[in-house]
Parts: C-alpha cells; sequence; structure tokens
C-alpha cells in the first residue's frame, strides 16, 4: 500500500512548470495518475507506480510519497485525498495519565480533535458517525466515541504553543484563572504552582514559563472528562516539571488524563500507560496500543515495535555508565579562577574550575541562577563584575532565545560557518542526522520554532571554534529530534576531540551527553553559584539531592528512571547517598 501526500503550503503551481505532471512516467503513457484540478494537482495513488520522479522533481518538495507498513487497515482519518492520514487512535482512561510518544506532525492534535468531538474521523472516506461507530464496536475506543456522539465529552485542552497565549488573551492573570474555576479547584493550583506572585500581572508581560504554569492551572480547573496536555516542559525546569507532573498524577487519580511530552524522563515519571506513534511526519501517523510505559519508552529507545513488527528507526538509543577517565589523562582547554556577575537584583558566583580538551559537560540547575550568564561570560558577550578571564579561546555560541532575523537560507547560513559543507562527514554526521536537508533552500524567516532550533545547533558545531556553547539546544524539539541531536552533538566531541558545554533540563540528553556535570544552585532570580565540572555522578548525586528524587537503571536499555518516593531503593540510595544510581549498578 502506498500513499502520496501533498503539502498544500509548499505547492505552489503558480510559481512552477507543473514537474510532477510533466515528468511523470504513467502520464507519459497516457494515464491520469497526476492531473491538475481548479489549479492544483492530484495525484491517484492506486496509479502511481512510486518511481520518486515527481518527489524529486517539485521545486518546492511538496510531495512525500511512501509504502505504508503492511496489513494497514484503511486509515482513521484523512485530510483529504493526498492529504495526511492518521491510522489509530488512543484512548483516555478515567484514572489513568495516557502518555502519547512520538515525533512532531504525526497526528497527535488531529487524534485529540477526534477525541474531543471536535472533527468527525471520516475513515479516508466521507464515512458518517454510524459508520465510525460500526467500525470499532465493541472496543473501549468504540464505546469512548459512542459517548462522544450521544452525550459530547467535555475536554479540556492546553495547546502546545504557550508563547501564542497572550495573542488570545489580554489582561490580567487572575481574569484569565477566575474564569476556568469549574470544580473549586483554583486556589490550590495557584498555590502549588506558585501563582500568586503572578496574580495581579499582566498576561502580556509573562515569561515563557509563567505562561506554561498559567496555562497548566487553568486546563486543571476546569470541569471536564477529559484532560489533554499538549506538553508540559517547555520553558520549565526540571523542579517545575516535576511539581507539574504530580498535579497531573492528582487530576488523574479522578480523571482521564492525556499528556504529550517530549522529555522522556518526564513522561516515565509521569505516565502510567503510552501509546507510541510512529509513521513519516506530515505524510502519515500510526499510532499503536497502550503500552505500560517503561516497554513503550525501551521499544522506543530501540526503535522496535515486536507486537507491531515494525521497526522505525535503523540503530536504537542507548545508554550507558560510563567510567570516568583519568585526570591526568586529559588536557585543560581553561581554568578559570572564581569569578562574579552583578546585575541590579543578581548576582551569580562561579567557583573555580576547569574545563578538559574533547569532552562534553551537561550543565543543570533551576531557572533563574545564572547559567545563560554564566555562558554568556564564556562566549566573551558579558563581562565578569569581578574576576577576569583568559580570551584566547575560539568560541561557537547558541544562545537560548533563537531571532531569526535574516533572509539567509539555511544553506546559505551554513556555508558561511564552514567550508566542509560538501564533505561526505558532514552530510552524513551532521546535516541529516540534524533533518535539514529538506530545509536547506528555505530562509531561517520562514522556519518554526523546531526547525530554527536545529538550524541553529548546526550553526553552532559548524563554526571553527576550540570551545562549543549550547544554551538549551532540546527547546522546540520533539523526542526523535532530541535524541538524534545528542548522537550527534557527542559524536562530534569524540571525533574533532572539541569541547563542547550544554544547559539543558531534559535529563535524558544531558545523561546521553555528558562526561562530566556542572551543577547550579541559589535562590532563582537572587542569586546562583556556578559549581566547577565534576564527574557525572558526583554532579548527578549533588543535583538529585537538592531535588529530592533517585534513579535507578532500567535493566534493559539502562536509562535512568526515578524511583517511587519512599521505594526500598528510594531509601537505600538516599541513606548511602547514591542519588543517580545504586552503587551495586555501577
Ligand atoms: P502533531 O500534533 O503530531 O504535530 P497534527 O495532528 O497537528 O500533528 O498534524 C499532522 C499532519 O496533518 C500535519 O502534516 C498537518 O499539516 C496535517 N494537518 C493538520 N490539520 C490539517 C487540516 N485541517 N487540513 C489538512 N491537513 C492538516
Ligand atoms: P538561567 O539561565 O539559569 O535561567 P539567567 O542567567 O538567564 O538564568 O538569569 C539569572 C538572573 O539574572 C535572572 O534573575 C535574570 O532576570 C537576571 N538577568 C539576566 N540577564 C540580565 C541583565 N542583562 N540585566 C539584569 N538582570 C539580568
Ligand atoms: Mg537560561
Amino acid at each position: 500500500m502506498r500513499i502520496a501526500v501533498i503539502n498544500r503550503d509548499r505547492c505552489q503551481p503558480k510559481k512552477c512548470s507543473k514537474e510532477c505532471e510533466y515528468f511523470c512516467p504513467p502520464v507519459r503513457t497516457g494515464d491520469e495518475t497526476i492531473v491538475f484540478v481548479d489549479g492544483k494537482p492530484l495525484i491517484t495513488e492506486n496509479l502511481c507506480v512510486g518511481c520518486g520522479i515527481c518527489v524529486r522533481k517539485c521545486p518546492f518538495g511538496a510531495i512525500t510519497i511512501t509504502n505504508l507498513p503492511e496489513e494497514m487497515d484503511d486509515p482513521v482519518h484523512r485530510y483529504g485525498q493526498n492529504g495526511f492520514a492518521l491510522y489509530g487512535l488512543p484512548v483516555p482512561v478515567g484514572g489513568r495519565v495516557t502518555g502519547l510518544l512520538g515525533p512532531n506532525g504525526i497526528g497527535k492534535s488531529t487524534a485529540v480533535s477526534i477525541l474531543s468531538g471536535i472533527l468527525r474521523p471520516n475513515l479516508g472516506k466521507n464515512a458518517t458517525w454510524d459508520e465510525v461507530l460500526a467500525r470499532f464496536a465493541g472496543s473501549a475506543l468504540g464505546d469512548y466515541l459512542r459517548k462522544v456522539t450521544e452525550k459530547g465529552v467535555k475536554t479540556s485542552y492546553k495547546p502546545q504553543n504557550v508563547d501564542r497565549i497572550p495573542k488570545s488573551y489580554s489582561g490580567q492573570v487572575r481574569g484569565l484563572l477566575e474564569k476556568t474555576d469549574e470544580r473549586g479547584a483554583l486556589r490550590d493550583l495557584i498555590e502549588w504552582l506558585g501563582l500568586a506572585k503572578l496574580i495581579d500581572r499582566e498576561i502580556s508581560s509573562l515569561s515563557g514559563g509563567e505562561l506554561q504554569r498559567v496555562a497548566v492551572a487553568a486546563t486543571a480547573a476546569r470541569d471536564a472528562d477529559f484532560y489533554f496536555f499538549d506538553e508540559i516542559s517547555p520553558y520549565l525546569d526540571i523542579y517545575q516539571r516535576i511539581n507539574v507532573a504530580r498535579i497531573l498524577q492528582g487530576l488523574a487519580k479522578e480523571k482521564a488524563v492525556m499528556v504529550v511530552e517530549h522529555d522522556l524522563a518526564l513522561l516515565d515519571l509521569l505516565a502510567d500507560n503510552v501509546h507510541l506513534i510512529y509513521g513519516l511526519p506530515g505524510a502519515y501517523g500510526v499510532i499503536t496500543r497502550p503500552k505500560g510505559v517503561r516497554v513503550g519508552i525501551n521499544q522506543y529507545l530501540r526503535g522496535n515495535l515486536p507486537e507491531e513488527n515494525v521497526r522505525f528507526r535503523d540503530s536504537a538509543i542507548t545508554f550507558e555508565v560510563r567510567t570516568p577517565r583519568m585526570e591526568k589523562e586529559i588536557p585543560a582547554l581553561i581554568a578559570y579562577e572564581a569569578f562574579t556577575k552583578v546585575y541590579s537584583s543578581f548576582r551569580l558566583q562561579a567557583e573555580p574550575g576547569l574545563v578538559r580538551r574533547g569532552e562534553v559537560v551537561g550543565i543543570l540547575g533551576a531557572n533563574g541562577t545564572g547559567k545563560s550568564t554564566y555562558i554568556k561570560i564564556l562566549a566573551g558577550v558579558e563581562k565578569p563584575t569581578t574576576g577576569s578571564f583568559d580570551r584566547q579561546l575560539k568560541v561557537s555560541y547558541k544562545p537560548q532565545y533563537l531571532k531569526a532575523d535574516s533572509e539567509v537560507t539555511v544553506q546559505g547560513l551554513l556555508r558561511s560557518m564552514t567550508n566542509d559543507f560538501d564533505s561526505s562527514y558532514y552530510q552524513a554526521e551532521i546535516l541529516r542526522p540534524m533533518g535539514l536537508e529538506p530545509l536547506l533552500d528555505q530562509a531561517l524567516t520562514e522556519l518554526s520554532g523546531g526547525e530554527l532550533q536545529r538550524a541553529a545547533i548546526t550553526a553552532c558545531l559548524s563554526r571553527d571554534a576550540d570551545l562549543y556553547l549550547l544554551d538549551e539546544p532540546s527547546a522546540h524539539l520533539d523526542v526523535e529530534q532530541r535524541m538524534l541531536t545528542a548522537k550527534v552533538m557527542r559524536r562530534f566531541a569524540e571525533s574533532t576531540e572539541k569541547t563542547v558545554l550544554v544547559v539543558d533540563h531534559d535529563i535524558y540528553l544531558i545523561d546521553l551527553l555528558s562526561e562530566r556535570l556542572m551543577v547550579f544552585d541559589g535562590v532563582p532570580g537572587e542569586m546562583g553559584i556556578a559549581h566547577p565540572p565534576r564527574e557525572m555522578r558526583e554532579g548527578m548525586n549533588a543535583f538529585l539531592k537538592g531535588l529530592g528524587i533517585t534513579f535507578r537503571r532500567d535493566e534493559e536499555t539502562r536509562r535512568p528512571r526515578v524511583n517511587k518516593p519512599g521505594s526500598r531503593l528510594d531509601r537505600m540510595q538516599k541513606e548511602q547517598g547514591e542519588y543517580y544510581y545504586p552503587v551495586e549498578d555501577s
């Protein structure tokens, strides 16, 4: 079974010579495989031979032709002929947190619109509700959809992009929140999410992290049958992520809660079950049956779904507990003395530290403790208030907040950074895994948040430098892109022996990448302390102790998993001071 999908945003029939139709071999022999209707191309899938010529000839990269995995039924929904096709649906279950795990553009929002009764599934044709109910009769999903058609379900929905909230709401936080207080839970939510201080603020003045917490409170305060959170982690630090996770788990004691989340450590902690979603972003998505959260995440990391008989990635993502290298084996890149940076209401104090040649150092810490300030000082963008810095090093820096202010294309940007653009190493080790090939001719200003992030990370690694500084590279990336980015950055450091410092809140990304760890603590927004880079285990123990959680290693994938608070392992590890993993595991 083959499907042909045309991206209607990219397709610009007025600006091309209808190459898709002109070069199509079946069209040349008289078939109507590709025809233009109302000036737009339509591809008839059962006449298409799958040669891929139209895909390559389209000047806008608007066509995807792909084989579906074997034994697929009709889709649950398709956005018209040559539109995106969705196979399978998740099932909301009362009393549980159900996670959705998969890349962006794979149909998660489409599925939720169906479950909310906003979108009637068409089964890939023009199906009526009766046909839909007949198809799913006798299953939990069928029962759920029957409820949607009979009584309707009330959904409370937290959108993915919280930065758009100020465009649709104005006024104070109080006004937005009070309207949502349908089950008398708002007061508690305000307290748990630390929103009391924000209540009189204008929505337009809130930071990303503040908007995220307001949006979570507003969504959870409503009285609904089904709660859907499209990502909870963006802009939040680990403390806040865990806090929100606990709130959703509390909500799920009575209600059905569904969550999309790309931070796997958080999803693992938060969800009871997960549906994996695989396919080809923008073309089709397949939602699996629910799996236990441990098994589901492990299958995702392996890229292999035994029950579905599908392999969706060539290689597994592997975690390892690395034995630290001997201190004296590695030459130092920089050794710095203590320094400080003082702003009107914030003070950063950096302890003396040493960064070595060819290592990746992860940086963890709460928001507002000066991580970005520290990175900017290393990058030479800011000057320390006391202490000085030996500035012999060449530094390449990716800031936390990205702005695309130039009409240059992705390719133009990267070519201006490196002479190796055409080398097979660059193409295979950097461009392809970063998923930039389809975006090369797009202007930076046209890119989405995740696309811009990937272009910025790639540009940072493309410059010639001694020290690479990346401030929150996982922001706006989906789970698949995070895992691939971690791999690219690590291999880059290994093969070039360059030093890379990465600030991030995604524990799996930090664990996959880092050889050593820097931890920031202090009082957010008032003062921060930058501790020196330390061995992973030592640094993680200090960090997790502050967080009050312990990790164990999954037997199968070696990924860290949060221990249940108060469990045998949790108590034992806290006694031993081994928060990162139990000693017998090392
Ligand atoms: P996700 O939530 O996983 O990012 P979505 O469900 O938003 O994915 O979108 C999946 C695909 O469906 C995308 O390629 C998107 O362009 C397409 N799509 C979404 N809504 C529509 C629509 N109303 N009409 C046509 N295509 C759509
Ligand atoms: P983090 O990256 O750990 O979240 P930052 O380094 O961005 O922390 O910020 C730490 C504190 O310093 C914050 O309270 C922030 O408001 C303040 N701050 C950052 N840059 C400036 C500046 N240029 N002027 C005044 N205060 C600043
Ligand atoms: Mg920062």
